[in-house]
């Protein structure tokens, strides 16, 4: 773990990040310079010629190698995504044995989904800088709007399309009725159906400050289902990623649920349950347990950061011979 302020206030785009790795070779290492913002390469093949002690430098740090890319996996989960069945077979096939990125490449033309793939591949490398960031704690902004949040969040692969308007669909619904809509599609449906109230212009997002005075950026997703409502808050911008839902009935006032949403978004982000060598403060804390994609395993995010059970176990061993209450709620129910 690197020391509070290593990265001065230097931040990334997730987009160059993203590039960087898409051009990396798999005989080489990219390393960020976190005093200049620089990427370097460093070929395996010609280290002798190039200075490589110079990267053992805590300054540098390494970018994901192709291997830990797996572009592979990203292959074989586009062709399962892909909603025609027997385009994704050829795609799956294609994929089996030697010569298979080829095969694929060769394929997606035939089957005419090469700017879907290309889309796919775009998300998915955003997705590995967003990690990267997030692991070593590197501050990153994004371009474009589209890569402020996670594709993770995401319900459906992004090609849906909504039904009634055309855009991006967020929600699919499968069976004999199967559809995809946008948020809004969707919300208005809803209300129509089930009589719910939703303002036209319901927040997007939110900005809100920590007992650091450190800006936290959320996404706001509201959503009518047939039997209650939500808002969704998740952080989007920075290294930390707090999260909070809300949930109601039919029957009540959004702006009951937004004051709801805000009043536990400022409280969470009033106070601190982890010191800087993640020791407990308070000898408590609350967070919420999350999958790591990039690393197929579970963390525990508490104050907005993930640490793995390996950084949590160093910090129960102080706590040997004492008693420990462990409390599960849903997302939407507020933990003490
Ligand atoms: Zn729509």
């Amino acid at each position: 773990m690197l020391e509070e302020g290593k990265h001065n206030d230097r931040f990334v785009f997730l987009e160059d990040v993203a590039e960087e790795l898409d051009m990396a070779f798999d005989d080489s290492t990219t390393y960020y310079n976190t005093e200049t913002g620089e990427f370097t390469y460093c070929s395996d093949y010609f280290s002798s010629e190039m200075d490589s002690v110079e990267f053992e430098d805590e300054k540098y740090i390494a970018l994901p190698s192709r291997y830990d890319i797996r572009e592979y996996d990203m292959m074989a989960e586009f062709a399962d995504d892909v909603c025609d069945e027997h385009k994704s077979e050829l795609l799956s096939v294609a994929l089996e044995g030697e010569g298979a990125f080829r095969r694929f490449k060769d394929t997606l033309s035939r089957v005419g989904l090469e700017d879907d793939w290309y889309r796919f591949k775009e998300e998915a490398y955003i997705e590995v800088a967003r990690k990267w960031c997030q692991d070593y704690e590197i501050p990153y902004k994004v371009r474009n709007a589209a890569h402020a949040q996670s594709a993770q969040e995401g319900n459906e692969p992004y090609r849906h399309k909504c039904c009634m308007c055309g855009s991006d669909a967020k929600i699919h619904i499968s069976g004999t009725q199967e559809a995809s809509y946008c948020l809004e599609c969707h919300n208005k449906l809803m209300a129509a159906q089930t009589g719910a109230e939703m303002p036209d212009a319901v927040p997007t997002q939110i900005v809100l400050f920590d007992v650091c005075e450190e800006a936290h950026a959320f996404a706001i997703e509201s959503m009518i289902f047939p039997h209650c409502k939500s808002i969704r808050a998740t952080e989007v911008v920075g290294t930390t990623c707090y999260k909070e839902n809300v949930y109601g009935e039919l029957s009540d006032r959004f702006e009951d649920m937004w004051s709801e949403m805000v009043r536990r978004l400022e409280k969470s982000l009033s106070k601190k349950y982890m010191g800087d060598d993640a020791s407990f403060e308070d000898m408590k804390a609350v967070g919420y347990v999350d999958y790591n994609r990039i690393h197929d395993a579970y963390e525990v995010v508490i104050d907005g950061k993930a640490y793995t059970w390996a950084q949590l176990e160093k910090n129960l061993s102080m706590y040997e011979g004492w008693k420990i209450k462990i409390e599960f709620a849903d997302m939407g129910d507020e933990l003490e």
